[in-house]
């Protein structure tokens, strides 16, 4: 039976399993449901808390996917980390909420999504170039990790103004296309329709593409090759790392990519993981102990095992998102719009 107390406000660490909510929360008019005020067990909840348990720098990023209702409070906490140099050849250049990232080559700039709109685009992305020494008129390749405006919004205008060419999946695009009445985010021209396997390469670096579902239809995780200090390894992409309110297919192939995603990371030795988000892998955090410690070791290299712990977390996530969307059908949308 479901219990019908709902309460509103909790902060990240009620979420977190501090505080229970209690009679006096029950008694609070309040827009919609959480799983813990609607008595559901989550198994998997435990289990994603075991893996991450002694993580001290991404337990509280990476189970946000099993928090959905914190996932924007969170995002609006985190202060922007301002444009970095990450590796050698790899920069961040989004803000606190949404990502965007620079992979530079002796041929050009592969640009990883174009966040919101025009105005981001000019107050992050070509200002951090700027401030980095990076040319925006090298953006060869502009890959758009799925088809929701937060990360297409600014690629028209990237692509008329640079020439850029516009990478993405397809079934994405015309996701997009969907929603060009809305004038801040112009649909760009598609011109590589990219596909599970592909390679996206440039000036000798090669991005091997994976279409990983779940998010949307569409949406694309990476392998990065990068140079931490002229050492070579490789890192993944995430993009589309949330998973609230999907179909059951959808949820099937989050659970299916995932599974994936720990073989190849162990197969191939990868090193680290971001995604389209600094909020679900601490991109901010890590940034900022980067300019605290410039001499340390780089915190964007964690190691294969604790990648593959990342990756367990966000598949327990999705489990345990998938049994309760499955028993409760009415949990209500997140105040803010949908699009991460
Ligand atoms: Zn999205």
């Amino acid at each position: 039976m479901i219990n019908k107390a709902v309460h509103t406000g909790l902060a990240m660490a009620a979420a977190l399993g501090a505080m229970a909510p209690g009679a006096a929360l029950a008694q609070q008019a309040a827009p919609h449901a959480t799983p813990a005020s609607a008595g559901i067990a989550q198994p998997h909840l435990v289990k994603a808390l075991e893996i991450a348990a002694g993580e001290s720098n991404w337990k509280h990023t990476a189970l946000l996917t099993c928090y959905p209702e914190q996932a924007y409070t969170a995002q609006e906490v985190i202060r922007d980390p301002g444009a970095a140099r990450v590796f050698d050849n790899f920069y961040y250049l989004g803000n606190g909420v949404v990502g965007s990232w620079a992979v530079d080559t002796p041929e050009g700039i592969i640009l990883i999504d174009t966040m919101n709109d025009q105005a981001e685009a000019d107050r992050y992305i070509l200002a951090g170039m700027k401030k980095l020494g990076l040319d925006p008129k090298r953006i060869r390749i502009i890959l758009v990790s799925h088809g929701h405006g937060d990360h297409y919004g600014g690629a028209k205008y990237l692509q008329d103004t640079y020439g850029a060419k516009v990478y993405m999946p397809k079934v994405d695009y015309d996701m997009a296309a969907l929603r060009t009445g809305d004038k801040a985010r112009p649909q760009p021209r598609l011109d590589v329709d990219i596909k599970d396997g592909d390679t996206v390469s440039l000036g000798g670096t090669a991005l091997k593409v994976f279409i990983t579902p779940g998010h949307t239809k569409g949406s694309v995780s990476l392998l990065i090759p990068v140079q931490d200090k002229g050492r070579a390894t490789t890192i993944a992409y995430f993009g589309g790392i949330t998973n609230r309110r999907i179909s059951p297919e959808m949820h099937a192939g989050y659970e299916a990519w995932t599974e994936r995603f720990l073989s190849l990371i162990a197969n191939e030795h990868v090193e680290g993981y971001i995604g389209n988000h600094p909020s679900y892998d601490d991109t901010a955090g890590r940034i900022a102990y980067r300019r605290l410690f410039p001499k340390e070791a780089n915190p964007f290299v964690s190691g294969t095992p604790e990648t593959l712990r990342f990756v367990r977390v966000l598949q327990e996530c999705n489990r345990n998102n998938t049994e309760i969307e499955k028993q409760v059908a009415g949990l209500a949308e997140p105040t803010r719009g949908t699009h991460d």
